[in-house]
């Protein structure tokens, strides 16, 4: 039963990773079965392998989605956790989400699972969730921490399977690792008709508003994953930026409480999403990683409401935009 105050609201999410979206209680059946010592008790568990509250580094946010990583060992273990994201979607009234993965993520914790098998295993678990009245669109991610050539891999494996992927994206830190080298691949994936979305301007670093800017220009971006920080004064070019992203329509996927966690932001009520609307900037919100950090599409609601004061009305508009934006 979805008892929250948005549980008549249709819900449209476009940002979330399906690899870092296990369920909690799986993730600790997976852990025990892969030989993990998990602690018994759930706030020990959350501790060793949950993000539960703003992180001091990198490393060790890195090592929880290792763990997650280290869970998603079969075709059948891919199956169930797609299975039940769409399970848990549709219990909290989604209706349309689009699902990120980076194969290479997966592959690196198996190394003897292809791209092929890792992705007939997410096929299988949208079959098997298929009688469920959701919409379902799988993206393709490009880690920019990798080497091209491993990306061009993805992408020819992406080419494979055209007809199951609505879009590919470009994730992981930004810092040091720029958008253009990517712009050939995001050019041969439009032009073969794969919809565009980028990670960029995620954290408050200084090339944060220009990657924005490129990741539309360059590499023919549709929506922008995060792009919060074209809200930051203290960002070179940010003013400017936000006016372009403003007059071009692209839509920005905004994850309130994951920025947070990840020390983009301080606070949700310190997050910058009612500026943004307030300069014309289409928004959706979304979870990002609603498995490693242990909550959902409702708890973001909640948390917009109470710490920023967005409504129903307000949601219902994000909704549509999200709607109109969606690649499905
Ligand atoms: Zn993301």
């Amino acid at each position: 039963m979805n008892s929250s105050r948005w549980a008549s609201l249709k819900k449209t999410e476009l940002h979330r990773h399906l690899d870092c979206s296990i369920r909690a209680s799986t993730l600790r059946e997976l852990l025990a079965l892969a030989g993990e010592s998990v602690p018994a008790s759930s706030s020990e568990f959350a501790a060793k392998y949950l993000v539960k509250e703003p992180m001091r580094d990198l490393g060790s946010v890195l090592g929880k989605f290792l763990a997650a990583q280290k869970a998603l060992s079969s075709r059948e273990v891919l199956a169930r956790i797609t299975r039940e994201c769409v399970e848990d979607a549709h219990a909290e009234g989604i209706d349309l989400m689009e699902l990120r993965y980076a194969p290479t993520f997966i592959q690196d914790g198996h190394e003897h699972m292809s791209f092929d098998e890792i992705h007939a295993g997410i096929l299988d678990g949208l079959k098997a969730s298929s009688h469920l009245p959701v919409k379902v669109g799988l993206i393709a991610i490009f880690q920019r921490i990798k080497p091209i050539k491993v990306a061009e891999n993805v992408l020819d494996f992406v080419l494979n399977h055209k007809d199951t992927f609505v879009g590919v994206d470009l994730a992981d830190d930004e810092d040091g690792f720029e958008p253009r080298p990517f712009e050939p691949l995001f050019a041969k994936a439009k032009a073969n008709g794969l919809r565009i979305t980028v990670h960029a301007g995620e954290a408050p670093i200084a090339s944060a508003a220009d990657n924005v800017r490129i990741a539309i220009d360059r590499l023919h971006a549709e929506r922008i994953g995060h792009g919060l920080q074209i809200a930051n004064p203290e960002i070179p070019r940010s003013r400017e930026t936000l006016e372009y992203v403003a007059k071009s329509g692209v839509l920005l996927e905004i994850c309130p409480t994951s920025n947070v966690l990840t020390n983009a932001v301080p606070s949700v009520a310190a997050h910058p999403l009612p500026k943004l609307r307030q300069a014309g900037v289409k928004v959706s919100i979304n979870t990002d990683d609603p498995g490693v950090f242990d909550f959902n599409l409702t708890h973001e609601y909640d948390a917009v409401a109470d710490a920023l004061g967005l409504t129903a009305s307000d949601f219902e508009t994000m909704n549509q935009d999200a709607r109109r934006a969606s690649f499905l």
